[in-house]
């Protein structure tokens, strides 16, 4: 790759060997020109109660606007970033987007706790907790109104280094999700030691779970395990009512899915709110 990670953790070019691709631009220095030129999306999913149907948050999820290539997805680009040490600054950029929206649904009168993923390489990042305070002094709100989103896989590559960032992230009032729960490989131990308060069952468990029997014992398992080590459960890939029905029925707490709301982009989520309170418009949540 072109870039290179200097000591302070930024992503510096290298001009010599860019000169070898004169033809196709590489992908860093397009994600480094997406950044100036606006072309990065803040798409958000509402998160809920799968008792009542009210929706208490959202996730934000990346989409970058490609001049020719059109909506690239973040499975196209992320972990390229994480490779390269981009992911710092695309984290940077999601948790500054969340924060001003998060302000500006507060502005008026709405609540919602954002979930921002976060990499691997954010977890190695000695300055993020103080990068995230800053965002957050910046906008006038409380570190409780974010949920930070890891992955076991991230935890896992330095398990050491990693769980001192979380602590200290942790001790400054934010909550902490494990995304993609039970797809990684991580040892069940660590659920004891890090100070999470969420588990997100992965969407892989949850998109047939209504016809899978394997599926529903595991995520009826994991809601179990959630709950016996006084974590807020959340499933994600919700698709149809029947399992959000399922889900609310073996205690899953929170949810998220295509059934509710496909990921839209942030400007739309006052629209989405509005629409989803009134009467006999939204689904209504499972008795
Ligand atoms: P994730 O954090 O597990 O996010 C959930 C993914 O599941 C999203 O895909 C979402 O659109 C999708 N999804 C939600 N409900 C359903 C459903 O009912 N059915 C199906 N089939 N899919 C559903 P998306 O937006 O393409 O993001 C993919 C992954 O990329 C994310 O998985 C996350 O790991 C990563 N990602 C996205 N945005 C960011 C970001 O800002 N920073 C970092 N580090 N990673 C990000
Ligand atoms: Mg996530
Ligand atoms: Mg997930
Ligand atoms: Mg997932």
């Amino acid at each position: 790759y072109t870039a290179k990670l200097r000591n302070d953790g930024a992503v510096v070019y290298d001009a010599a060997m860019d000169k070898s691709s004169e033809k196709s631009l590489s992908l860093l220095s397009e994600l480094r020109k997406a950044i100036e030129r606006e072309q990065f999306r803040l798409y958000v999913q509402p998160k809920l109660l799968l008792g009542s149907g009210q929706v208490v948050g959202v996730e934000a999820l990346i989409r970058w606007v490609h001049p020719e290539r059109g909506n690239v997805f973040p499975d196209e680009f992320i972990p390229f970033a994480e490779q390269t040490g981009f992911i710092r600054v695309l984290t940077g950029w999601v948790l500054e987007k969340s924060a001003a929206l998060c302000r500006d649904l507060a502005a008026q009168g709405v609540h919602l706790k954002l979930s921002v993923n976060l990499s691997t390489r954010d977890l190695l990042d000695q300055h993020l907790p103080q990068k995230f305070a800053d965002i957050l002094a910046h906008h006038g709100l409380a570190p409780s109104s974010f949920c930070l989103e890891i992955t076991e896989s991230a935890i896992m590559d330095d398990p050491v280094r990693a769980q001192h960032t979380l602590a200290r992230l942790h001790a400054m009032g934010v909550d902490l999700s494990i995304d993609d729960f039970g797809t990684g490989y991580s040892s069940l131990a660590y659920l004891k030691r890090l100070p999470v308060d969420e588990l997100k069952i992965d969407k892989s468990f949850v998109l047939n779970m209504e016809h899978d029997e394997g599926d529903k014992k595991i995520v009826r398992s994991t809601i179990d395990l959630g709950h016996n080590m006084g974590l807020r459960v959340v499933a994600e890939g919700i698709e149809s009512a029947a399992v959000w029905r399922l889900l609310a029925e073996l205690g899953c707490d929170q949810g998220q899915g295509y059934f509710m709301s496909r990921p839209i982009p942030c400007e739309q989520l006052p629209a989405w709110l509005v629409q989803w309170q009134a009467p006999g418009t939204a689904p209504a949540a499972p008795a």
